[in-house]
Parts: structure tokens; sequence; C-alpha cells
């Protein structure tokens, strides 16, 4: 495939859903797998979108990556384990409340940095690279730190390369190692879009405000603050926008709201250069997204004009 390579790093994991009478549906998810969806379902042909990861040898994991091909996301940088498996993780309902049980202490995924030169390689033929704080939250320290410098490095040679903190303090071994690794996922990026409530309940910011000015003095060059319903702020080089979001009669399932915004986001920035016009873009998207069940929603139900 020629064109231009949007590159998204990080863990997709198996999801046992609740289907009735104490059946379990599978499926596949993990937000910045869920991203490069939207990134893929939003973006021209001129584009490939490309997942890195890591899985098993078993079934499951080969499964998993005919899921990923099957949405048009290329699995050639996946790396196989032998005798590793993927992660997943169960969607409990209780009185309609929803909760997450987890088993990815040992998943394949955590490999997907053990390789520095397939990570180089992976990184340099990307012209856009998307990770998160899941993505660093799931490395062996010693792999976090191979993985900024390789971001540090398309940072340095103009590459767009896009963080979201996504900050989940239970799979960190410390608040300070969060924080001083998220951080440095922000230092090492040009664009940050990080969820308001995450970095009010885990960083302490008393304003949208507070988060902005926290990223940019870290050295990120442009933010994107999602607020749920109440819209997104842009500070873009400096200039600040707000885009509303869009109203949404009723609200079925908020699983991966800031996924669908990123990669939809990413995906009309990347074609028109217009930060505001995109953001107004993925608050179409993500309503539609959070008015459907599940994290991945198709195409087809994305109201897409064209392409
Ligand atoms: P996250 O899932 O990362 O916490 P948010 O909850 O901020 O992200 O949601 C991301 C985007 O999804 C918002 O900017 C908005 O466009 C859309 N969204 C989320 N919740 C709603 C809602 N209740 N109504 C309309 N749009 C929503």
């Amino acid at each position: 495939m020629s064109g231009r390579r949007f590159l998204s790093i990080g863990e997709c994991m198996v999801e046992l859903s609740q289907a009735g009478d104490g059946l379990l549906r599978k499926g596949f998810a993990g937000d910045t797998f869920n991203t490069a969806w939207y990134a893929r379902a939003c973006l021209g042909p001129d584009w490939s979108v490309d997942y890195l990861t890591a899985l098993g040898d078993d079934a499951l994991s080969e499964e998993m990556a005919a899921f990923i091909a099957r949405a048009g996301i290329g699995t050639s940088l996946i790396r196989h384990i032998k005798g590793k498996t993927p992660g997943l993780y169960m969607i409990n309902l209780k009185n309609g409340e929803r909760s997450f049980s987890y088993w990815r202490d040992s998943s394949a995924a955590r490999s997907l940095a053990a390789d520095p030169d397939h990570l180089r390689e992976a990184v340099e033929s990307a012209d856009v690279i998307y990770f998160s704080g899941i993505t660093l939250a799931i490395l062996p320290q010693e792999d976090a730190a191979t993985l900024l410098a390789e971001i540090r490095r398309a940072k340095a040679v103009g590459k767009l390369v896009v963080f979201d903190p996504n900050i989940r303090p239970r799979l960190w071994s410390s608040y300070d190692v969060m924080h001083a690794t998220i951080s440095e996922g922000a230092r090492s990026s040009v664009l940050v879009m990080p969820s308001f409530d995450d970095e009010a309940a885990h960083f302490g910011d008393d304003s949208i405000e507070a988060t902005i000015h926290r990223y940019l003095a870290l050295g990120a060059i442009n933010i994107v603050v999602k607020n749920g319903a109440d819209g997104v702020r842009l500070n873009f080089a400096g200039d600040e926008t707000f885009v509303p979001a869009e109203k949404v009669e009723t609200v079925v399932d908020t699983t991966s709201a800031g996924d669908s915004f990123n990669g939809a986001f990413l995906a009309s920035y990347l074609e028109s250069g217009d930060a505001t016009a995109a953001a107004r873009f993925a608050a179409g998207v993500a309503a539609r997204v959070v008015s459907e069940h599940g994290a991945l929603v198709a195409k087809e139900k994305l109201g897409l004009n064209g392409g």
C-alpha cells in the first residue's frame, strides 16, 4: 500500500459481554485498537492504518489478528510470542450498572516493545503515531523507556505523535510512576488528548485550563481536552476554541466515546488540517457511538458521507 501510514500502538483484548441467560459474547477491543478502528473508518483510502501489539500463538490470538485484518487494519507489525495469550476482560452487569473484570497481567501485549529493532522500524515506517497511558502502563519499565525514546525521535523529525493519557491507576505500580511516565508520554508528544474527568480525579486539575496548561508546560504543542457531554476545548498552537458535544436523545453505552472521538478527530484533522472542524466531525461520530452498544460501532452506522 502506498500513501501515508497511521500507526497505533497498544493492547487489544478479548472482550466477554453478557448476552443473556448466562451466555457470554466474545468480542475484541482496547483503547488504542478502538481508536485505530475509528481512524480506519473515517480516513480515506490513501491512508493505511496499522496496529502494533503483541499476540500469542494460540487460536484466540489468530482469531484476533483476523478480526483486526477484517477491519482493514494492517497486522504485519504484530509480534507473535510463543506460549503467550491475549489479555481478556469481562463486562459485568448488575442492576443496569456495568463493571469490568480484567485478566491482563501476563498478556502477550506486555511484550509489544521488547524488540527495540522491530519497534524502531515500525515507528520509522509511520507518518502518525498514536499511543496512550494504557500502552505505557502495561509495559515493563525499561520497555516503556524504549518506546518513549522512539516516540521522541519521531517527534524530533516532525512526525505527528498523538497521546491520550487514559489514566488507569490500577494498571500502575504506584502513583509516582504513573504520574512521571504519563508526563513523559505527553512531553514526548505533539498532540495530547486527555479526558478532563480523569485528569481532575487523578492529577488534581481544578479546571480544563489547568489541564491544558500542565500539558503545554510539559512540552506538548497541541491539546484537545474531552469533557463528555460538555464538549471539547482545543488549544492549537496557542489558539483556543471550544466545540460542543452533539445532543444525544438516549445515551446507550459510553464505552469508547473518547477512543472514537480521537480516531475520528485525527482522521479529519489529517485530511483537512483544521482542528476545530475535526472536533465538530468527531463530536458527531462520538454521538453516534454513545447511541449504540459496544466499543466498536460499524462504519455504516457512523453517519459518514461517502468514503
Ligand atoms: P472518555 O470516554 O475518554 O472519558 P468523554 O466522555 O469526554 O471521553 O467523551 C468523548 C466525546 O464523546 C465527547 O467529547 C463527546 O463528543 C462525546 N460524548 C461523550 N458523552 C456524550 C454524551 N452524553 N452526549 C453526547 N456526546 C457525548
